[in-house]
């Protein structure tokens, strides 16, 4: 589990500007894979050899204008629940206000760390103003400036110095983390309970692993896994009486937590918007995926139900049939176990490495079996591929003018990447880099 750094201030004083320099390089580099424009209000990020998360918690609360305060409000207890460090930006072109007064009183009232970030420190004169914000009670104080970058060098030391030891997060638990999600009423508690009943699975309670989710360690055919379970809680807050609110921050982290996601869908309604949602957060995280159509027993069955209901899907998430769907019945205990056998395979695929000569080699076929197009009088050329990393599997292709690369080729490389090495259920990130 990643350190969680949440970043928190009244409107316009940076936050998503400032968001967006803390994802760097790798914001862009996601979204270069995907094709797909996307309202981001969290991602990863890396820092001296440190990767954490990122919250924008403004992000989370659009249109407020008549509802500042609330909102604020509403944000900083996102903070407070779900940061390991928070950072709290204000402006120092505007000066101290009263909404940061506020934030600043509700973050005072705990424990975990705050930066304050100074923000629009744009030249060393705007900067003089900074230590005004000392007033605010906060001793670790950044001048910055979101929108050149100066300054957040310095920010971002400090932030990683107070994140928990790395040797603490690593050790936490290392069995293979599997988050059961969906959206209420698809079955969540019911297939959670069919799980933990099962006599093919042993199940002992981990008390108080995190803050917001019970998780159950579950041992299968020889094999420990971590179950997360946010069904079972429907804690109400204390600031916006917002279930479906909480209920969405609380099944993003269990996503980001998690190294494999089922998602849950009530068969007897179809795959749906907010089921589509879902999957895109995981896959956003790189997570491994599945999907389970749940009340199986309750469609009325002809001889290509379950292919055609399974094409329908596929048809709404082109980009996502390396995902396996699979037919479960929670309450009648029909295929629940199958779930967690498909856990395994994509948690396999997950760490596999592709040694670098079988990736060149590969390389080879595809570019003899369609060329690469020309570009600006060149033709492309991609040099060498290496595998840069696994769990999740990230690809560098070192190339010639990486940015003419067209769409159709990108799409072309990652089907007979999946068509040769598999991948089954498990985004892979494509990296596309000048050489
Ligand atoms: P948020 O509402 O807190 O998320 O604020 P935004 O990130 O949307 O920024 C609000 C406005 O302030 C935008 O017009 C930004 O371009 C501007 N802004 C953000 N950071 C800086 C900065 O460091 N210096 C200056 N001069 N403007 C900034
Ligand atoms: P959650 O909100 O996602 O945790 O959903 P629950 O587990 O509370 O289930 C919601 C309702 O769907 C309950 O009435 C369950 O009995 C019912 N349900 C869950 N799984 C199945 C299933 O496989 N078949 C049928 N027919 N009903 C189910």
């Amino acid at each position: 589990m990643l350190p969680v750094v949440a970043i928190v201030g009244r409107p316009n004083v940076g936050k998503s500007t400032l968001f967006n320099r803390l994802l760097g390089e790798r914001q862009a580099i996601v979204h270069d894979i995907s094709g797909v424009t996307r309202d981001r209000h969290y991602g990863e990020s890396f820092w001296n050899d440190r990767d954490f998360t990122v919250i924008d918690t403004g992000g989370y609360l659009p249109g407020q204008s008549d509802a500042i305060v609330s909102g604020i409000r509403a944000q900083a207890e996102i903070a407070i629940r779900e940061a390991d460090v928070i950072v709290f930006v204000t402006d120092v072109q505007k000066g101290i206000s009263r909404e940061d007064d506020t934030v600043a009183d509700l973050l005072r009232r705990q424990d975990k760390p705050v930066i304050l970030a100074a923000n629009k420190s744009d030249n060393s004169e705007k900067a003089l103003d900074a230590p005004e914000f000392y007033k605010l009670g906060f001793n670790d104080l950044f001048p910055v400036s979101a929108l050149s970058g100066s300054g957040t060098g310095e920010l971002l030391d400090r932030l990683v110095e107070l994140f928990p030891d790395k040797e603490s997060v690593e050790s936490e638990e290392k069995w293979p983390k599997i988050s059961i999600i969906g959206r209420p009423n698809v079955g969540k508690s019911s297939l959670i309970n069919a799980l933990l009943k099962d006599e093919r699975c042993i199940v002992t309670d981990i008390a108080g692993t995190t803050r917001d989710s019970i998780n159950s360690r579950l041992e299968y055919e020889g094999k420990t896994y971590t179950l997360i379970d946010t069904a079972g809680l429907r804690k109400r807050s204390r600031v916006h009486d917002n279930i479906e609110f909480y209920s969405m921050i609380r099944t993003e982290k269990s996503i980001r937590e998690c190294d494999v996601a089922v998602i849950l869908v009530d068969a007897s309604r179809g795959f749906e918007v907010q089921d589509v949602r879902l999957l895109r957060i995981a896959e956003q995280f790189n997570k491994g995926m599945i999907i389970a159509l749940n009340k199986w027993d309750l469609v009325k069955k002809e001889t290509n139900t379950a292919k055609e209901f399974i094409d329908a899907i596929y048809q709404k998430v082109p980009n996502l049939k390396y995902v396996p769907v699979i037919t479960i019945s929670a309450t009648n205990k029909l295929r629940i176990h199958r779930i967690i056998d498909e856990c395994r395979i994509v948690l396999d695929e997950r760490e596999k490495k592709i040694p670098t000569s079988r990736l060149n080699q590969f390389l080879k076929e595809i570019t003899a079996e369609r060329p690469l197009p020309f570009k600006r009088g060149r033709q492309l050329s991609i040099k060498y591929i290496t595998q840069v990393k696994h769990k999740p599997p990230v690809f560098s292709f070192f190339m010639n003018m990486p940015r003419e690369l067209p769409a159709n080729y990108r799409r072309y490389i990652e089907n007979k990447l999946r068509e040769q090495f598999g991948f089954k259920g498990v985004p892979v990130t494509m990296v596309f880099k000048e050489k």
